[in-house]
């Protein structure tokens, strides 16, 4: 494809006048992802009794609530404890990798991908 071609598809995808740049960006919420996450045990201590909490990986600098994708299983107990001491001192496990793994039981149960919904 000639150059000049080429520039004129960069600028009709980018258009200056359209104001959906400035909208803010959509957090992802899943309501059938949030009740699978709640049928597992609190990821600290076993409890069977679950609530599902937003982990923040540190991508919401703007105060944003996490998305339903980063939901993970704790009882109430912990469910407080984490937000009292925080993420760093309350995880005795990686956090991240369970919210991998949650996510993969997920797909694997043949539920379509909740980032796609
Ligand atoms: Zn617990
Ligand atoms: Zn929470």
């Amino acid at each position: 494809m000639p150059i000049a071609d080429r520039d004129n598809d960069a600028r009709n995808a980018y258009n200056p006048w359209s104001r959906d740049w400035l909208k803010k960006p959509k957090t992802f919420r899943a309501e059938g992802y949030l009740e699978f996450i709640r049928t597992h045990p609190c990821l600290e201590c076993g409890d069977p009794k679950t609530v599902a909490h937003h982990e923040s990986l540190g991508q919401n600098m703007m105060g944003g609530k996490p998305p339903d994708t980063h939901a993970v299983p704790l009882c109430v107990a912990c469910h407080d404890m984490r937000h009292h001491i925080g993420a760093e001192n309350f995880w005795s496990r990686d956090v991240r990798m369970a919210i991998i793994q949650l996510l993969t039981e997920y797909l694997r149960n043949g539920n379509p991908d909740p980032a796609d919904i």
